[in-house]
């Protein structure tokens, strides 16, 4: 076990109880079950902004169908860009799509196994890159999402700035077991260590959780602490709303069909009575790469 400079809390034998927690409750995902770089990294950027139940349909097929990067690169982004509808953040799966590219072009075709090599791929950040470290090299590094975040700010009863948040992460992996490690930090959070109404009764970490030893004072040291992250803004009829919208009207399972018009495509959208924004909506759509004009119409794509 790395020391952990705060005694206060997580200590060697609160690491102990941690891993022996996460081995009897972890849950069953199959990103689990491969350490496929590819794999890891697919499933990583399907997770960052949709709920894992939700993903692990999505991401069988997507690794049955497209194995490694090379296979992804080769297909056209309108391809993809269908088969991600329904998940939402579509950039994403255009990122992805580049992403496959280059790891072709740069990396032969291999998942680079460094984390500045893996922040040059678009849409690969800080949390991405470090994840794809630990899920797939095993690598001794912390990731820190807005659950590992929520619970570090409550072990230590205190809310962290980013670059602390990180240190004591780093600091408190197992070296030898940091797949482990960071897996059973995800499940605590998920199932004991809730955003509203933690079960410290149940937590195996509770006796050495400052914020629970002083009774779990207001505020929560969790709220506004590094990568935890804030309420969600209202999705129905946002842009975001919207944009999915009009990509999934732009799905056309027979190519040979007509494209449909600019009236068209808003009715369908919803957007009829509002022309102008779905103007804007379509611009910044194409400006993304997920569309293109086609004379008076769009099509999926670049
Ligand atoms: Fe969370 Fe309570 Fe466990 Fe602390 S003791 S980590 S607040 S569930």
């Amino acid at each position: 076990m790395s020391s952990v400079d705060n005694d206060l809390y997580l200590n060697a034998a609160g690491q102990s109880a941690l891993l022996q927690w996460a081995e009897d409750h972890r849950r069953a995902f199959p990103w689990r079950e491969t350490r496929d770089p590819w794999q890891v990294l697919v499933s990583e950027v399907m997770l960052q902004q949709t709920q894992a139940a939700r993903v692990v349909e999505r991401f069988e097929r997507f690794v049955e169908r497209w194995p490694d990067p090379s296979c992804l690169a080769l297909e056209p982004l309108a391809e993809v860009l269908r088969f991600w509808q329904g998940l939402g953040y579509p950039r994403r799966a255009k990122n992805l799509h580049l992403a496959a590219e280059l790891i072709v072009s740069r990396f032969s075709g291999k998942v680079p196994s460094t984390i500045d090599d893996l922040l040059s791929l678009p849409g690969v950040g800080q949390y991405t890159a470090r994840a794809v470290m630990v899920f797939a090299y095993e690598e001794t590094v912390g990731v820190v999402d807005t659950n590992v975040g929520r619970l570090l700010a409550r072990w230590s009863g205190s809310s962290m700035k980013p670059n602390q948040a990180q240190q004591v992460a780093d600091a408190l992996v197992a070296p030898s077991r940091s797949w482990e490690w960071n897996q059973g930090l995800f499940d605590l959070a998920a199932t004991v260590c809730l955003k509203r109404g933690p079960r410290c009764a149940s937590c195996p970490v509770q006796n050495w959780c400052v914020w629970s030893i002083d009774g779990c004072p207001e505020p929560d040291p969790a709220v506004g602490s590094a990568g935890v992250s804030a309420t969600q803004a209202r999705f129905a009829e946002s842009d975001r709303d919207y944009r999915g919208r009009i990509l999934r009207a732009l799905e056309i399972p027979d190519q040979s069909e007509t494209r449909p018009g600019r009236s068209t495509l808003a009715e369908e959208a919803g957007l009829s009575a509002d022309l102008t924004r779905f103007d804007r909506l379509c611009l910044g759509l194409e400006r993304d790469g997920l569309l293109t004009r086609e004379g008076v119409s769009w099509r999926l794509g670049n």
